[in-house]
């Protein structure tokens, strides 16, 4: 092989890995949000995090943030969503339904694709807790198997919906290392009528009152989708940054 073309081959090669490099801060300049540094957990660790219900994310310091995003994906405003992230370098967590996975599932696989990391969020959204434990297993294999048909392994992390925890599935999600993401606050953007001025207002009085940690928001809503590229320059302008969780192994 000639030099030359060795030389173009190399070059070749070099642009394929920086390709693959994650899309960092500086890519969207320093005035963007960015996302400032990844925590990875060990997949099959399991866990259980957000100090709502549970321990604080090992690790999260004071004034950082994990962005996390429930009930999609759904067309148009989770791809709304992911504009919004990528157009400031944010990394999110996306729990996904697995009636969503199943009717969506190249949104999840853009989201993924995207840099992101998914979880998942129940099949159908039920109040679990009325269900009997053999429904709710099944409710959760049934996910796990929407999860597993597109991205050929199960999910290492689950929200329960409505944050309604149960006995049998936290059994369950524990005996298989699956990580329990709760959340430390959120901007209770389920209100069709909310405007993005009531979200960014919302979104950061929750920040003053609790310095950070794992914010709830919805994909899936259309508020929320409207005012997410507001709600980023929010977290931006208050001086929070943003840390990426994800999963090893
Ligand atoms: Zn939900």
């Amino acid at each position: 092989m000639g030099f030359l073309r060795h030389a173009a081959l190399c070059a070749l090669v070099l642009a394929g890995a920086l390709a693959a490099l994650p899309v960092m801060a500086a890519d969207c300049g320093p005035d963007a949000l960015g996302t400032s540094r990844t925590i990875t957990l060990k997949r099959g660790d399991g866990g259980a995090f957000g100090t709502v219900q549970h321990a604080p994310l090992p690790g999260l310091a004071k004034g950082e943030v994990v962005l996390t995003f429930d009930d999609g994906p759904v067309p148009v405003l989770t791809s709304q969503v992911l504009e919004a992230l990528k157009a400031e370098c944010a990394r999110a967590t996306f729990f996904m339904t697995g009636s969503n996975l199943d009717a969506h599932g190249e949104l999840a696989k853009r989201a993924v694709a995207e840099g992101h990391s998914a979880g998942i969020h129940s099949y159908s959204h039920p109040h679990l807790g009325t269900l009997t434990a053999a429904a709710q297993l099944d409710d959760l294999a049934r996910t796990q198997a929407a999860y597993r048909r597109l991205f050929g392994v199960a999910a290492a992390s689950y929200r329960f919906p409505f944050l309604e925890e149960t006995p049998t599935l936290m059994e369950a999600l524990a005996k298989d290392g699956v990580a329990v993401f709760s959340i430390d606050l959120a901007i209770t953007d389920w209100q069709p009528a909310d405007t993005t001025a009531m979200l960014a207002e919302r979104l950061s009085k929750a920040l003053d009152e609790k310095g950070g940690g794992i914010i709830l928001m919805h994909d899936a809503n259309k508020p929320t989708a409207d005012a997410i590229a507001t709600l980023l320059r929010v977290i931006k302008q208050k001086g929070f940054r943003l840390v990426h969780v994800t999963w090893e192994g």
